[in-house]
């Protein structure tokens, strides 16, 4: 197994996931347009660090994942780190520091890991202007006196189906590749045991039911956690199951989900899914769609406590 990949749906009730660069008084949601419309969506780097924060809030005890400093930089020790290894860094590593792959120190200078895990931005599907509200906050500040003022903010908030995926590249977890001077071939260098490598895995796959640190919680309490989810086990490693999910109005595709699935099922050892009720209108057309490929439909949980099982189950060679 080389690759696992996942592309899922989520239904937003109204809210501000990621706001973009706005006013003094206006926080406005990121958005794209297609063919002139506009629509919102949530950047790779927000959807990496709801990653991150809902994998460190599921830390076991004896797993350590490092918090950057204050130039952004990070540990780069990628056995000892879930961080590190998972999400990639660059950082610059003192003269004779001990880190994987320099266990006589390292001889001093920037190092760069890119990320195994990959995220997608999540894409609102449907149109913004159609789904959306400019509600009001009042910002209040106590002068002296103990008076109140407030300032009235403006704020963007919608409702929409987002898509998102991942892929994490498995080879590359717990190992980095190095070059061989004598051959002058690239090798994967493991610092991790099988075990571990295949529990840092589990970790992001498990993150998905627990995805919680957005912005603005306090006052747009959502739930951003899969509502349709495909997960694919994969022996090559390739981003297509992203193109596997496309709305046409409140429906799922099932001409392109037929296609891209049957692609993906060609270099893949296993495919689950998941699906909550009422997500999609044509969810019963969709669910004769993957059983008919041979997949089996569960709800969102369940699938992804398949995953789960399906890779603490599986024999690295
Ligand atoms: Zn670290």
């Amino acid at each position: 197994m080389k690759c696992i990949s996942a592309v899922w749906l989520s239904r937003t009730d109204l809210t501000n996931l990621n706001s973009g660069e706005g006013e003094a008084n206006f926080i406005d949601v990121k958005k794209y347009k297609r063919n002139g419309v506009e629509f919102p969506y949530v950047s790779g780097q927000a959807m990496r660090y709801y990653f991150k924060e809902a994998i460190r809030r599921n830390l076991d005890r004896e797993e350590y994942m490092c918090v950057p400093n204050e130039k952004g930089e990070t540990c780069g020790d990628i056995s000892k780190c879930v961080g590190c290894d998972l999400f990639g860094f660059m950082t610059t590593i003192k003269k004779g520091t001990i880190i994987p792959g320099y266990p006589n120190g390292h001889p001093g200078g920037a190092i760069t890991r890119v990320s195994p895990v990959k995220v997608s931005p999540a894409i609102g599907l449907l149109p913004f202007d159609e789904n959306s509200v400019v509600d009001f906050l009042t910002r209040r500040h106590r002068f002296e006196g103990g008076k109140m003022e407030g300032d009235i903010v403006n704020v963007e908030i919608g409702t929409n189906i987002y898509k998102c995926g991942f892929a994490i590249d498995f080879a590359r977890v717990g190992g980095e590749e190095r070059v061989d001077e004598k051959t002058r071939s690239v090798k994967l260098e493991y610092y991790l045991q099988p075990e571990i490598r295949k529990k840092r895995a589990y970790k992001v796959i498990e993150s998905l039911r627990f995805l919680s640190d957005y912005s603005k919680q306090a006052r747009l309490l959502t739930d951003f956690t899969p509502d349709l989810i495909i997960i694919a086990f994969q022996n090559k490693y390739s981003h297509r199951i992203q193109k596997a999910l496309d709305l046409s109005g409140n429906s799922l595709d099932v001409n392109r989900l037929d296609a891209v699935l049957k692609d993906v099922k060609s270099y893949s050892e296993k495919i689950i899914a998941g699906i909550l009720p009422r997500v999609v209108e044509n969810e019963k057309e969709v669910k004769s769609k993957l059983t008919e490929l041979g997949i089996e439909v569960k709800r969102t949980d369940e699938a992804i406590e398949d995953a789960l099982k399906y890779l603490k189950d599986y024999k690295i060679q």
